[in-house]
């Protein structure tokens, strides 16, 4: 069934790997009908496709460079523009700093429609290694399974396959991840709380939890219709 325009959503999802973020931007997707725009996706399906823009990022990567920031924004907002008359979207891994927020501000103020709303989900470090530490990854079919400190791995749940830990997982790697989050995040999170649009929520406790206070933030009921009277905007 169409959404009503009038309830597209434009918003940012920001938290660090392990925060749960993918399970939210997926649970919000189905609820709003929105389109889950991840920067990762986009550069690896052009990447895939070998598009043009694939081979700039292809050349940049090649060369052991990062890929800079016009490019990304090109990528994302390539995708992104042609969303804004209908649905609504949920953009994840971007704007990564304050330059590609802007020009984002820039051209979607451009269009005259701003984003609506800056949601992040908020960890704390601990929290996080403790949490990605007992993550175990099936060899076979990738899934995700929680292994307690000191439980023998057992295996796979889904197809019997062996259950390994990701190096991405180990504490100090989730320490780096963490630490390169905050410092490339926190001064984007800052330029949009300065234009009230900023909603930290706590990341802990279980996915439904978590869920219900990112549609509150967002203004949202549980059955995804705004909520009688949505949160004042902080001045
Ligand atoms: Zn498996």
């Amino acid at each position: 069934m169409a959404r009503a325009s009038g309830l597209a959503m434009r918003m940012v999802l920001f938290g660090p790997s392990g925060a749960g973020k993918g399970t939210q931007a997926q649970m919000l997707k189905d609820q709003l009908g929105v389109v889950h725009i991840a920067s990762g996706d986009l550069f690896r399906n052009h990447l895939r496709l070998g598009t043009p823009l694939g081979r700039q990022i292809s050349e940049y990567v090649n060369q052991g460079l990062l890929v800079p920031d016009e490019v990304t924004i090109d990528i994302v907002l390539d995708k992104v523009m042609p969303l804004m008359s209908a649905a609504g979207f949920i953009l994840d891994g971007f704007p990564r700093n304050t330059h590609q927020a802007e020009v984002l501000e820039a051209k979607l103020v451009g269009e005259a429609r701003g984003l609506d709303k800056v949601v992040a989900i908020d960890v704390a470090e601990d929290v996080l290694v403790g949490r990605l530490g007992s993550r175990y990854t099936c060899r076979q079919c990738q899934a995700p399974h929680a292994v307690a400190p000191g439980e023998k791995a057992p295996v796979c749940s889904q197809c019997g396959g062996v259950l390994y830990q990701r190096p991405d997982d180990a504490p100090a790697a989730v320490q780096r991840r963490f630490q390169v989050y905050q410092q490339e995040t926190l001064p984007v999170l800052e330029f949009y709380r300065k234009r009230g649009l900023l909603a930290e929520v706590s990341g802990v406790g279980t996915v439904e939890e978590v869920y219900g206070r990112v549609t509150a933030a967002l203004g949202l009921g549980p059955a995804g219709r705004p909520s009688a009277k949505p949160s004042p905007k902080p001045r």
